[in-house]
């Protein structure tokens, strides 16, 4: 997997320069590339030709491979939550050996935020007498979790979020089935990387959300029965009900935007026209007060054990607030 946006500019003159630090610590939320970026980094570091990564020095082509003998990966053990004070030991027995080919020696661990707090102490002596060829990078989406000393002694990249339009060409070139689908796809990704690709690579997720925001449409317009179709879809859906309500979210905003006539920032463009009847024919302050209302609910979504209940009075009390039954009871 190659990573979509530039390396960030530490990282590229590091890779550039050979004034590589003994540790980086790359941090960021889920699916946004901290791994894929660590990886190109790494790639960088070994090569040995002019433009950086070249792919065709042996160096690329081994790494290229999975198998350059200079890149060591701490997997975290399968049937443990953290990553073991064993595991960091046998990293530093290996850390000690020069290495076989390059110059460099790099360490790729993960989950570092997983380490237990021994473990992390254990790795903090390298830090203080690291050999010189060496470079740890440390993926952390809990960064936090890392004992602070631990923290200060690596460089903190923070992984940034990609543009809408790197990543609507990306799935472009990767997914040309779901083309039509891309702004909307790169616009719903928030810039993660990974969450497009999740998405992409779901056949039925685009089915999904045409079939969520068709009810929600015709909720929109008043159509009680849209109530019993979502509830049901709500709960037949368990591992994608954050998902459909982001959906529900996205979708309000984007209402509220075309009703205040916003041209930026709309995510479902592909339902222009859908939104445009509902910011013609719905106040924009119940629009507002269904976003706020909707978004209040979701953070308390899970708390109730019956969902069916739940997610069916939600809708209910939206399709109110949306058409003003009683939107004096709301709050
Ligand atoms: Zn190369």
């Amino acid at each position: 997997m190659e990573y979509w946006g530039k390396l960030p500019s530490i990282l590229d003159s590091a890779s550039r320069t050979r004034k590589l630090s003994h540790a980086y610590l790359l941090t960021g939320p889920e699916g946004i590339g901290k791994k894929t970026l660590a990886t190109a980094f790494a790639a960088r570091i070994f090569c040995e030709g002019e433009k950086k990564p070249c792919g065709e020095c042996k160096h690329c082509r081994m790494f290229s491979a999975g198998s350059h003998p200079d890149f060591i990966t701490v997997n975290r053990e399968k049937d443990r939550a953290n990553l073991s004070i064993r595991l960091i030991r046998e990293m530093i027995d290996d850390v000690y050996i020069k290495p076989l080919l390059s110059s460099y020696k790099v360490i790729l661990i993960p989950e570092a935020d997983k380490m237990e707090f021994p473990a992390q102490n254990a790795l903090l002596k390298v830090f203080e007498e690291p050999p010189s060829y060496c470079v740890i990078l440390l993926i952390a989406k809990n960064e936090q979790s890392l004992l602070p000393t631990v923290r200060s002694r690596a460089v903190t990249v923070r992984v940034p979020h990609l543009g809408e339009k790197v990543i609507e060409q990306k799935i472009r070139e990767r997914y040309p089935e779901n083309a039509e689908n891309a702004p909307f796809l790169a616009a719903f990704s928030g810039g993660i990387p990974g969450r497009a690709l999740a998405m992409c690579e779901n056949e039925s997720f685009l089915e999904l959300r045409g079939q969520w925001l068709d009810e929600l449409f015709a909720l929109a317009q008043g159509k009680k029965s849209a109530v019993f179709t979502m509830a049901e879809q709500y709960e037949k859906n368990k591992d994608r009900q954050d998902i459909l309500l982001e959906l529900m979210l996205c979708w309000l905003k984007d209402a509220l935007f075309v009703s205040r006539e916003y041209e930026d920032g709309i995510i479902n463009q592909d339902r222009i026209q859908e939104l445009e009847t509902v910011a013609g024919s719905i106040p924009e302050k119940n629009l507002a007060t269904a976003f706020t209302f909707l978004a209040e609910e979701r953070r308390k979504m899970g708390k109730n054990p019956n969902i069916r209940l739940w997610i069916t009075d939600v809708i209910l009390r939206m399709r109110e607030v949306l058409h003003d039954e009683s939107n004096r009871n709301m709050f």
